[in-house]
């Protein structure tokens, strides 16, 4: 029985497996389908100077229009297309088509603003990120002080020579860097300093909690104090209530961004969005 009852555990895996790997498989055919039908759409999500009351960037974040499933979030098939390498293909369609977006909203004569694009850490780990960068630039004609690079704390935390010189050449094209989710990770200020980062971006999880937590509260308003005595911008993220807004102004964070403020949307619905954003304060 033992044997017996062994053998159909061993199936059950052995299936499961399967169902995975098919699965897997599936995801990886269906993200090369997307890119080659023109299924991705980026949402912008609108960033507000606290002293000024205006947007100054959106950041651009990936959906799939999937034709059955309908939109879905990044969350949901990025990582497969990290562990696949279609990240690569599917990180250069969005910078080409933000830095394209941005002129295009710079055409119709919105005022400017910062378009930040997220980037995987297995785009830095290819190479030739810059070239990607530098293309979607120059394809697009977008001033590149308009564009901003998201990256996470992990990707400066590898450290190897490569890394340093990838960061050293996007620099040198001349836009901004900012360091998402941080607060997360382990980078210190000679992280910061040797990457020449211009933005901190504190983490979802530090500004939720910032009413009710102590501790929290304590970490957000260190991450500020030393991101001005470095000079670096501060940006909060997931800003979900008033209360929170309010508490960010008096710990003088720069810029928020969160469904208090607005959340994702199309391309159109910023340029809709933006004439009342001087309103908000
Ligand atoms: P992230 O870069 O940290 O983006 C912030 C996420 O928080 C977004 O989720 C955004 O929609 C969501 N968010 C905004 N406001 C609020 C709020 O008030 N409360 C809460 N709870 N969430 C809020 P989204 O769009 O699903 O993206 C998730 C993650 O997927 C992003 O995290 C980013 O790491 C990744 N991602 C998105 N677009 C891209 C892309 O084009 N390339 C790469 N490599 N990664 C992307
Ligand atoms: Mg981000
Ligand atoms: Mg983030
Ligand atoms: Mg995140």
């Amino acid at each position: 029985h033992a044997k017996e009852a062994g053998r159909d555990t061993y199936r059950f895996y052995a299936e499961q497996m399967n169902a995975e790997a098919s699965e897997h498989l599936n995801m990886r055919n269906g993200l090369r389908l997307a890119l080659e039908r023109g299924e991705f759409v980026l949402h912008y999500q609108p960033q507000i100077s606290l002293a000024s009351g205006r947007v100054v960037g959106v950041e651009a974040l990936i959906r799939w229009n999937h034709p059955e499933l309908g939109m879905l979030p990044a969350g949901s098939f990025i990582p497969t297309a990290e562990d696949c390498g279609l990240i690569i293909p599917i990180g250069e369609w969005v910078l080409h088509e933000a830095c394209r977006q941005a002129v295009a909203w710079q055409r119709a004569g919105l005022p400017q603003f910062l378009v930040a694009v997220n980037l995987s850490a297995v785009q830095f780990k290819r190479g030739e990120l810059e070239k990607s960068v530098g293309a979607a630039l120059a394809a697009s004609g977008l001033d590149p002080a308009l564009l901003e690079l998201e990256l996470t704390e992990s990707v400066l935390i590898h450290d190897s020579d490569q890394v340093l010189a990838t960061v050293r050449r996007l620099k040198a094209l001349g836009l901004k860097l900012a360091i998402d989710d941080f607060g997360t990770g382990y980078s210190s200020l000679a992280y910061l300093k040797r990457f020449s980062v211009d933005k901190l971006k504190i983490d979802q999880s530090f500004i939720r909690d910032l009413g009710s937590d102590m501790e929290e509260s304590a970490i957000v308003r260190a991450i500020i104090q030393m991101a001005r005595s470095l000079n670096l911008t501060t940006i909060a993220e997931g800003v979900e209530s008033e209360h929170i807004l309010h508490l960010l102004r008096s710990l003088q964070c720069d810029v928020v961004q969160g469904a208090q403020v607005a959340m994702p949307m199309a391309a159109d619905d910023i340029a809709a969005y933006i004439p009342g954003a001087g309103k908000m304060r």
